[in-house]
């Protein structure tokens, strides 16, 4: 790494008051002016001499500050009149005052000109620093590149013949490569020091390849939005931070034609949230997805195995009754074909029963209506109580919120209250001392309901909180292992959370936050 902002950028930075001129320069301007004064007060040459104190303001006053310049123009104003008063007194001619006029004529106008440059470098050096804040303010990171380099590689391989640049591009990665590396990164704001995790500008990097990694394929694209003179050029890409983390960005410059490329304004958009917000949602879709096909696929074998059994036992007494009349002494063949017609009727049957079914399990739609969770969990609770006392084992339910309301699906919800309630259960099923206790506490802490569902028994093995959550994991003989994962599609859906841990004092505690209608 090294310094990359601009020091032309920096020096324009001062104001005019500050400005420190080379001390040789002031000497050797007045020296200069010595020089004239002399020429003009003790020789003859008898033309407007002092005119050449334009040379010397000239010298003086390059980029100097308002009170210099006058300073100056004051000293050369009081030379030419001192030296006209020395050498014609008060009998002086016309054409001798006509030249101190021009001279000191050449002097107004050298200095009105002085002033104006100054005021224009002025307004030029606010007009910067304006530019310079307003880049420091933004909270989406820029940084300047230099693309000169980029086009001038461009305009060499055209003199070299090369027509289809795309095609040169994709044969010759080098030339990208090699490319990359003659940007240079000419300013930063703050937004993006921080970005990258860069303490200053002057530790920033240096060229555009310094922080692109080798398998960057946006900058091809870059090449030709500069060859093509598109005016934006867009790409979503991976930069690396100080620390070498990977960053991935959306980046936009401007290649406006009119500004040029040698301080091509990017902005970057830190865009690593949203890639794992996308993970997430494609991670949770695809596993919804499996869920979803194994529930559908459960779902549909035990509604066929139910729909189809009477239709099958209509198959099998017409298949019977066939085969009867056939084996007979004397086959009745019309029975038998009658017999083989209701078999086929029997069979149209099964079809439809299957076409019922299939329709059945394809059209389940999720709700988004107001559930009062007091509700909810009461009539959970009641609902599991006779599986409870079944087992020996007691719930309870408690709550420090007099009403809490959030949107979702209430058969969803239910479901997933539902399956908490068989975990707790089934993990107490192993005799124990404990008593066998589940439960369920509902409060509400700002906009987050919060349901924790504790129960009393052997609490979580450390092997398996890793996998609690995958599809068809399970540590039980008969368990499926969709229980969890269906519980955490539920909850996202809504967009909650859900975390198991061991509870301090032994078992398990599920916890739950979902957004509270407030
Ligand atoms: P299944 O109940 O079919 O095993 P789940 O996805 O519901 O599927 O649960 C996955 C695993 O998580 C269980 O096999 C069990 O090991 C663990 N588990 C879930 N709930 C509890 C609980 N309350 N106490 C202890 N272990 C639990």
């Amino acid at each position: 790494m090294a310094f990359a902002a601009d020091p032309a950028a920096s020096m324009a930075a001062g104001t005019g008051a500050s400005r420190s001129l080379p001390v040789t320069r002031q000497v050797a301007a007045a020296l200069l002016a010595v020089a004239i004064f002399w020429a003009d007060t003790f020789t003859d040459f008898g033309s407007a001499f002092a005119t050449l104190y334009v040379l010397v303001l000239l010298l003086a006053c390059n980029r100097a500050a308002r009170a210099h310049i006058f300073g100056w123009s004051a000293v050369c104003a009081l030379f030419t009149v001192a030296s006209f008063a020395f050498v014609h007194g008060m009998t002086a001619h016309a054409d001798a005052t006509l030249r101190m006029v021009i001279s000191l004529g050449a002097n107004a106008v050298t200095t009105a000109l002085l002033l104006h440059r100054q005021a224009v470098d002025d307004r030029a050096t606010r007009g910067e620093r304006r530019h310079e804040d307003t880049l420091n303010s933004l909270a989406v990171a820029i940084w300047e590149h230099d693309f000169r380099p980029v086009a001038a590689a461009i305009a060499a391989v055209r003199a070299a013949g090369v027509e289809d640049l795309p095609a040169f591009l994709d044969e010759n990665p080098d030339f990208i490569v090699s490319t990359r590396s003659l940007v240079r990164i000419t300013d930063v704001n703050e937004t993006a020091l921080d970005l990258m995790g860069v303490p200053s500008k002057q530790a920033f990097f240096e060229h555009l390849s310094d922080f692109l990694p080798e398998s960057d394929a946006s900058f091809r694209e870059c090449i030709l939005a500069i060859d093509e003179r598109r005016d934006m050029f867009q790409a979503e890409t991976q930069v690396r931070a100080a620390n070498g983390e990977p960053i991935d960005i959306f980046v936009a410059f401007s290649l406006s034609p009119d500004r040029g490329l040698d301080r091509v304004p990017g902005s970057i958009f830190d865009i690593r949230q949203r890639k794992r917000l996308e993970m997430t949602v494609e991670r949770t879709r695809s596993e919804l997805d499996k869920v979803q096909r194994s529930a559908a696929l459960g779902a549909m074998s035990a509604m066929i195995a139910h729909e189809i059994n009477q239709p099958l036992t209509a198959v099998q007494g017409f298949a019977f009754s066939a085969q009867r009349w056939i084996e007979r002494d004397v086959p009745d063949l019309d029975e038998a074909r009658q017999a083989l017609a209701g078999l086929h009727d029997a069979v149209l049957n099964v079809h439809e029963v299957m076409q019922r079914v299939r329709n059945l399990v394809g059209n389940s739609q999720t709700e988004n209506a107001p559930v009062n969770l007091h509700t909810l969990i009461r009539n959970t609770v009641s609902f599991a109580s006779r599986d409870v006392e079944a087992q020996g084992a007691r719930i309870s339910f408690s709550h420090c919120a007099p009403e809490v309301m959030i949107l979702g699906d209430r058969v969803l919800l239910k479901h997933l209250l539902l399956n908490l309630v068989a975990n707790a259960l089934q993990a107490m099923e192993t005799p124990s001392r404990e008593e066998k206790l589940i439960e369920i506490d509902l409060s509400l802490a700002g906009n987050q309901a919060s349901i924790i569902v504790r129960d009393t028994g052997p609490g979580l093995p450390a092997s398996t909180r890793e996998k609690l959550f995958e599809p068809f994991f399970t540590t039980k003989p008969v368990g499926m292992g969709l229980g969890l994962s269906i519980c955490r599609s539920i909850v996202e859906l809504h967009d909650g959370q859900i975390t198991l841990a061991n509870h301090p004092e032994g078992g398990t505690r599920v916890s739950l936050t979902l957004p509270a209608r407030v």
